[in-house]
């Protein structure tokens, strides 16, 4: 599989063309970034991270039946992932009550919520992100009911599928954020909707069981320190760190080595 051009620069990834129309590589950076842009950072050893966390959840997620975009992790940073056209949504699921969702509506922090809570917002980095309703999804046509509908019930078993792999692991999920795409399934040769972009502690709020400590992108957020302990500690958590070293990174002053099983 041939690299080819840079076709799009995100906050964290970055997307390349490949000799095949319909596949394309996936880079992950170690950029972090928050409140729109305003926090930036480079958090060594992050992109690494996220390429091998994410790859073990869509994997286990395929397993279950979940359509996703990912072919095959590549290396160290990059996956080979289906080409697909993006809706512009965020797919956000709420357990437990936080974040955003205790600003804008006054939620107590941590209320348990009685079932699982689907928002949608708008991808859209200028606007940062605003909170939509399904009405305003059909009326600008960024998806049609019955995509919303199939998008839901797969958004609601990727959250029980997610909680049970983390429960597993002694994590609490508590809020996440996923996209979605339309790509070709090559054995079907039809279009259809597919999990993209990542599930990693970037895009998760993990506390863990006993002690309720954030180990996803908050340690950032919230200048709370240890950010790549935060996500090593998932990674080793999910049995897919340690062994073979294959980068280090600084971090906090305190040099760490990030290792590998080997596949
Ligand atoms: P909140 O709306 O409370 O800020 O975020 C809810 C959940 O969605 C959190 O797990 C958060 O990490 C994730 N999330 C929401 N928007 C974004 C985003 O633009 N980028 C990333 N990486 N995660 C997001």
């Amino acid at each position: 599989m041939n690299k080819g051009n840079k076709i799009y620069e995100g906050k964290a990834k970055i997307i390349y063309e490949t000799n095949d129309k319909n596949l394309v590589i996936q880079h992950f950076k170690d950029d972090a970034t928050a409140f729109n842009n305003l926090k930036k950072a480079k958090v060594e050893g992050k992109g690494v991270l996220n390429n091998r966390i994410s790859e073990y959840i869509f994997n286990n997620l395929g397993e279950c039946g979940i359509k996703t975009h990912l072919i095959k992790r590549l290396n160290m940073r990059e996956q080979l992932i289906k080409k697909a056209e993006i809706f512009p949504i965020e797919f956000i699921v709420r357990n437990i009550a936080t974040g955003s969702l205790t600003k804008r509506l006054g939620i107590s922090e941590g209320t348990v919520l009685s079932k699982p809570l689907l928002e949608y917002c708008y991808k859209k980095d200028e606007l940062e992100d605003p909170l939509i309703s399904r009405e305003h999804i059909y009326s600008f046509g960024w998806a049609t009911i019955k995509q919303i509908e199939s998008i839901d019930k797969i958004t609601l078993r990727i959250n029980d599928l997610l909680l049970g792999i983390f429960r597993g692991i002694g994590i609490k999920l508590i809020d996440f954020k996923i996209e979605y795409g339309i790509a070709l399934n090559k054995d079907t040769n039809e279009k259809e909707i597919v999990l993209v972009d990542e599930i990693s502690p970037d895009t998760c709020r993990l506390w863990d069981v006993k002690t309720e400590k954030k180990l996803d992108k908050d340690r950032f957020r919230k200048d709370l320190g240890n950010v790549i302990q935060g996500y090593q500690e998932v990674a080793r958590r999910l049995g897919i760190m340690p062994e073979e070293t294959n980068i280090s990174e600084v971090n906090f002053g305190k040099t760490t080595s990030i290792k590998f099983k080997k596949k």
